[in-house]
């Protein structure tokens, strides 16, 4: 049924050495302290690709020290903002010329397309590095004109020691959104990538040492969550920390927080986010955009589309076409060349997509096309398409993060804004009109920290992302990510000036 199926019969061994499994410790590649590893597993197969060395709350302990002592002693606070970023620079640099290394790594160890991760998800890592080196000397405060005889000026400076939380979907550049501003802003940082996929940030940390970067001044921990993770989020000694995952996690990380120093925290969080395409729309264009709004990355997106809403006018003619387009995507190694989907993640998010799935079916969800797994050996799941989806199944308030496609029939603009707007969830919408007063109406109306209009997953360097509601706190990327990584001291003088 699927033009590709038969690219799983035979699986690419990746041509990589995998060498660096160990944390990053004041500049040291080192063991766990409790000696012990975990397995981290190629998607296709299941198999184990290494063993990574397990970080627990002792290894926090070790990486906090020495992130502390780079903050406290210097030298990264003390150098030069120009230092700072001549050391992005390299490092981008570095990034480009081991572009598919690192794509390579990412691809064996998440799942994706090797194409998406070499064209798109590298270079956009470098491109994030470079734009921030651009701010690290750009990055000053203001004189402010108090009453009286004051002379008052507002010092930005780095937070201090930065606990940075990523998963396991976009692990290059979740890497990036977190590092980079921390870095540019002066902060040094204890980072704890997703069990998951734990091997290319420890790469990428190692060009960092290469580009000149300090020991201790970015410390790369691998392990869980309730381990690793929560040590971080409630250390004594972390200034400032920030996560990007599920929002039962983010409550946990909030709570962590709380109870322990009060530390400052950015949360980017799940959404459900509407697609809507209103009657005026060219079918066939919404529905590309629509798709690729949904299964880009298999459907593991934080912003995902995964709320297709059409209006009834249109609504035939799009769902004939979502389900052609859905059962021609190209599932299957993601290594070989046109491929557009790849695994999902591992064993427990494919039995969560299988299981939405089933919910679609016995909630009475037409099945379009999919509703099964693919092969049978790793976690490949055909691309689903749902008509008649109510508002009020699963498959419509929760987050599936897997290729299904939830299409809803509206009839007019003010009911898809309220159904739009019915979810705890604001992260994204997507808007797809030929009508300027849909567009503006629609991008005031939604309630969410994106709105794409005729486009989806637009992810310039100098855009920022975040979420409303449930779907986070804080935003990252462009100029509005710094704020998470500064805090303004004021320096308030007395003038002493005579008067004239
Ligand atoms: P998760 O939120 O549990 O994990 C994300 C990160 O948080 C990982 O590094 C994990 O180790 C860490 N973590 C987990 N529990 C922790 C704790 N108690 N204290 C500190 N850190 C902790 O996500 P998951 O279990 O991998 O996936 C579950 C769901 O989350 C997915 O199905 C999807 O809906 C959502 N998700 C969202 C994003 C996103 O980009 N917003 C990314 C991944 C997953």
């Amino acid at each position: 049924r699927f033009s590709t199926a038969a690219a799983l019969e035979e699986l690419i061994a990746p041509p990589i050495h995998i060498s660096y499994t160990q944390n990053l410790i004041n500049g040291q590649f080192v063991d766990a302290a409790s000696g012990k590893t975990f397995p981290t597993i190629d998607p296709r197969t299941g198999e184990v690709i290494a063993h990574v060395a397990e970080g627990d709350a002792e290894d926090v302990n070790r990486a906090v020290a020495a992130a502390r002592k780079a903050f406290d002693e210097g030298p990264w606070p003390k150098m030069t903002a120009y230092e700072r970023s001549r050391i992005l620079l390299k490092f981008a640099d570095l990034v480009e010329k081991h572009n598919d290394e690192l794509a390579a790594l990412e691809t064996w160890n998440n799942g994706k397309p090797f194409e998406q991760a070499s064209k798109a998800e590298v270079p956009m890592f470098a491109r994030l590095f470079r734009y921030y080196a651009g701010w690290a000397d750009k990055i000053h405060g203001l004189t402010v004109p108090a009453d009286g005889q004051y002379h008052v000026q507002t010092l930005h400076e780095p937070i201090g020691v930065a606990g940075q939380i990523i998963p396991w979907n976009f692990p290059l550049l979740m890497f990036a959104w977190k590092v980079g501003p921390a870095l540019a802003s002066g902060n040094t940082i204890v980072l704890k990538t997703a069990e998951q996929t734990p091997l290319t940030a420890l790469y990428a940390a190692k060009l960092f040492q290469e580009a000149g970067l300090p020991p201790g001044v970015l410390n790369v921990v691998s392990g869980f969550g309730p381990t690793a993770g929560a040590a971080l989020a409630s250390h004594m000694d972390v200034d400032k920390v920030a996560f990007t995952g599920s929002t039962a996690t983010g409550k946990i990380i909030l709570e962590l927080a709380a109870r322990s120093n009060l530390k400052p925290v950015t949360l980017e969080l799940g959404g459900k986010s509407p697609f809507i395409v209103c009657e005026d729309a060219d079918v066939d264009k919404a529905v590309e955009l629509a798709h690729f709004a949904l299964f880009f990355n298999q459907g593991q997106c934080c912003c995902a589309g995964s709320r297709t809403f059409v209006h009834e006018r249109v609504y035939d003619e799009f769902l004939e076409k979502a389900k052609a387009r859905a059962s021609r995507r190209t599932v299957g190694d993601p290594f070989k060349k046109g491929i557009e989907q790849g695994p999902q993640i591992d064993e427990e998010q494919f039995q969560k997509v299988l299981g939405y799935i089933k919910s679609g079916i016995e909630s009475n969800a037409t099945l379009e096309c999919g509703g099964d797994r693919l092969g049978s050996k790793g976690y490949f799941i055909q691309p689903t398409v749902f008509s008649n989806v109510q508002d009020d199944m699963l498959i419509a308030k929760e987050e599936i993060f897997g290729p299904v496609q939830s299409i809803l029939k509206f009839k007019d603009l003010n009911e898809v804004i309220r159904r739009a707007n019915t979810t705890n969830y604001g992260l994204a919408a997507g808007v797809f009109t030929k009508s300027l007063d849909a567009a503006n109406t629609l991008s005031r109306a939604l309630r969410a920290g994106t709105v794409w209009v005729n486009c989806f997953d637009v992810f310039d360097a100098a855009i920022p992302f975040g979420g409303y509601k449930m779907s986070g706190i804080g935003r990252e990327k462009g100029v509005y990510s710094l704020k998470n990584y500064l805090q303004a001291r004021a320096v308030n003088g007395q003038l002493g000036v005579r008067r004239r």
